[in-house]
């Protein structure tokens, strides 16, 4: 089959669209024919530099394959698959965990500590067919393209279990999300605007903060040009927002922090920026302050998505859609910032 696939890390030049053998399954996997596969900035982390993979390449003879958000149709099922057949249009949940832990027993299997994610441990969607456990497979409404299912499981997943599962968003909470052009940022505004509650967004430019009104954004604020908790504290009259949506890290940590209202609970996914930040203690418990991780998301929370986009209550943004031959342009473009919304690539 035709994959996009390197066996150094390095630059975009080393993807190279090349053939490699079939991905053969197991009794309880199914093969997936995939139809669309969206790029997440992790797969650049991934094919420049993250020692999981240096590792992984190490020790294989063979490439590693990208791409962990996969949309696509049921080509063959194991022995032992239930659930879903031959023919069925699915969305494969991103992350495979061991299912006997106690965090996996729980319901809380993002937690789990030897969970492995397609596309990263094991190899992914950036090719013509990629294999999962069947319990990966959710199948999709018919209303909903494969390129938005694509678009989906990452990205929506984690701004999902940060505002609903974690920060617990109500409809008369002001929110603030940082970055609101990346994949997380859009789906938390697409998302926090299905509550109700009132969103402050920030980007990086003029044009990205155009599109994040059109999708409701009720305040828009260039990072670029100003101290964002300024203008958060200045609209809010002093009070400051409820909930803020933390991705950056180090850069942005005390002026997040500084947004808080009273009771406000900060939730972060991630550190860009750097992994270390302060906090003034003394200003924290006086305003009963809650600081929270959100690590990715469950496939409960998947398949509530996948419904509510089945229901066009929730619309993915595509900035683009290439061939999958042109993965090194569709990293290109992540990497230069130029997109809204997410670039999926179609075998
Ligand atoms: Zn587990």
């Amino acid at each position: 089959m035709k994959a996009i696939a390197f066996s150094e890390q390095g630059s975009a030049e080393v993807l190279q669209y090349t053939d490699v053998p079939k991905p053969s399954i197991d009794a309880n996997e199914v093969l997936v024919k995939v139809e669309a596969c969206a790029v997440n900035y992790l797969d650049l982390h991934a094919r420049r530099n993250r020692p999981e993979i240096a590792a992984k390449l190490r020790q294989g003879d063979t490439p590693h394959i990208l791409g962990s958000d996969i949309a696509g149709t049921i080509a063959e099922m194991g022995a032992a698959a239930r659930g879903v057949s031959v023919g069925d249009r699915i969305v494969l949940a991103p992350c495979i965990p061991c299912s006997i832990c106690s965090d996996c027993h729980r319901g809380a299997e993002n937690l789990c500590d030897t969970q492995e994610l397609i596309g990263f441990q094991i190899n992914g969607g950036y090719a013509e067919y990629v294999k999962a456990p069947v319990q990966n497979a959710i199948r999709m409404p018919d209303e909903l393209s494969f390129v938005s299912a694509a678009a989906m499981p990452i990205a929506y997943l984690t701004a999902w279990h940060m505002l609903m599962t974690r920060a617990q968003l109500r409809p008369e909470d002001d929110i603030l999300i940082l970055g609101v052009g990346g994949g997380v940022g859009s789906a938390g505004l697409q998302i926090a605007k299905l509550t109700g509650a009132r969103v402050f967004a920030t980007a990086s430019s003029d044009e990205k903060l155009e599109r994040a009104r059109q999708m409701g954004a009720d305040v828009t604020i260039n990072y670029k040009d100003t101290d964002f908790s300024e203008v958060v504290l200045d609209v809010t009259e002093g009070r400051g927002v409820d909930v803020v949506l933390e991705h950056v890290g180090a850069t942005t940590w005390e002026q997040s922090i500084a947004s808080l209202a009273k009771n406000g609970r900060l939730v972060s996914c991630g550190v860009t920026t750097g992994n270390i930040g302060t906090i003034n203690i003394r200003k924290m418990y006086q305003k009963e302050l809650t600081v929270m991780g959100a690590a990715l998301g469950t496939v409960v929370e998947l398949r509530t998505l996948i419904h509510l986009a089945g229901q066009r209550k929730l619309q993915p943004i595509i900035d683009s859609v290439l061939p999958l031959r042109e993965a090194r342009q569709a990293h290109l473009l992540l990497e230069n910032r130029q997109n809204f919304g997410k670039v999926c690539l179609r075998p």
